[in-house]
């Protein structure tokens, strides 16, 4: 059986008359940037966090950088971040010229951990980026209030986490702006780039708008210098198509991590994946920590099962941040997870057959080690 860590396929198949029928009218339209197939899907993404502005962007880079950007963020400033994560989220704090300032995480949970926070502050500090890691929100009243307590920015990273819940809230606007990522493996996923921010801040939004059209609200009334990052009308249209089934296929998402759980648990090689009370986790990514990580890996490969590493090297120990001069004792948590962590296949269409197959594999690989 081949189990790949993600299929778009099964997905593309399940929706195949809608997703053609809207991509044609684009193309009869010949509409490509801009419009109100743009607009009703910004409206569509608004209205199911609760936020009263959404704008579409190029990716989930792009979104977080121009948030950053327009909240004045830049040279001299310091941004408080998570160093596990993927490189967008302390690439856009460089990107301003600012400094990224690692910071490590909770042991159960992999978010970053807000009693860390406080020690990193000092004058030059302006934001606090943090990550809901693998669809599950961080402790973010903890962060909340270090932020509020300081005078800092909040951004969140929600582009794992898309419908994720923290105290019956779903993520995005508890801070100044939430930054999403459309790219097509994540929970919604467009077919192409694609991202957005979320904000209950008309001014910022008025302003991130301007900046990612190349500082003009209307054409050729450009009120700043800015970039080019808008979300593309094929994939709005896109996404528009696949958003309705978007609660359904984080639910069925939550429902295979139950089911790995429920063939996984006893294994004592293994840690699965610890639900933080009062959150709903939406499994962008299933991650067990496990005992002779490389071998496991290798020995469900063998199977035909693929599985990946988010991520192999923790940000702060990157090539790119060694101008930082880390050590592993900086980040003992991240350093010790990152020798252990193993994502398994998830996504919404894994049959049981194919969780029972994964899990089996797993146990098959432990039970002949322990001989
Ligand atoms: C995917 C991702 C991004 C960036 O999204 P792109 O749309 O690929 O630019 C940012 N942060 C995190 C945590 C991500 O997983």
């Amino acid at each position: 059986m081949k189990i790949p860590l993600v299929d778009l396929k099964s997905q593309y198949e399940s929706l195949k008359p809608d997703i053609d029928s809207a991509i044609q009218s684009i193309l009869d339209e010949t509409a490509f940037i801009g419009g109100p197939r743009l607009s009703k899907f910004e409206q569509e993404f608004a209205s199911l966090l609760g936020a009263q502005v959404c704008i579409g962007c190029g990716n989930g880079t792009d979104s977080l950088y121009i948030i950053l950007k327009m909240l004045g963020v830049g040279p001299g400033d310091e941004v408080i971040t998570v160093g596990n994560s993927w490189i967008s989220t302390s690439e856009i704090i460089s990107q301003t010229g600012a400094v990224p300032v690692f910071v490590d995480v909770e042991p159960n949970y992999y978010t970053l951990d807000p009693a860390l926070v406080e020690a990193r502050i000092t004058p030059k500090t302006r934001a606090v980026i943090p990550v809901h890691l693998y669809g599950q929100a961080c402790r973010i009243d903890a962060i909340q209030k270090v932020c509020d307590r300081h005078s800092l920015f909040l951004i969140e990273d929600c582009a794992q986490a898309h419908l994720a819940e923290f105290q019956g809230h779903r993520v995005g606007l508890f801070g100044q702006a939430g930054s999403f990522s459309f790219y097509p493996g994540k929970n919604l996923g467009a077919y192409g780039d694609a991202g957005c921010i979320v904000t209950n801040d008309q001014e910022l939004g008025k302003k991130c708008r301007m900046y990612a059209n190349h500082g003009a609200l209307v054409k050729h009334e450009h009120q700043i210098e800015g970039i080019n990052s808008r979300l593309d009308t094929l994939q709005a249209a896109i996404l528009s198509v696949k958003l309705p089934h978007l609660e359904e296929w984080t639910e069925a998402r939550i429902r295979n991590a139950a089911i790995y759980r429920k063939f996984l648990e006893g294994v004592s090689e293994i840690v699965l994946p610890a639900v933080r009370p009062e959150t709903k986790h939406v499994f962008h990514l299933f991650v067990i920590q496990a005992e002779r990580r490389d071998d496991l890996a290798d020995h469900l490969s063998s199977l035909g099962v693929q599985t990946g590493l988010h991520y192999p090297t923790p940000l702060p120990f990157l090539p790119c941040y060694s101008r930082l001069n880390h050590s592993p004792e900086d980040f003992p948590v991240i350093h010790s997870l990152s020798k252990r962590i193993l994502s398994l296949p998830m996504f919404p269409e894994l049959t049981q057959d194919q969780l029972q197959f994964v899990a089996n594999g797993i146990k098959e690989f432990y039970s002949r080690e322990g001989r």
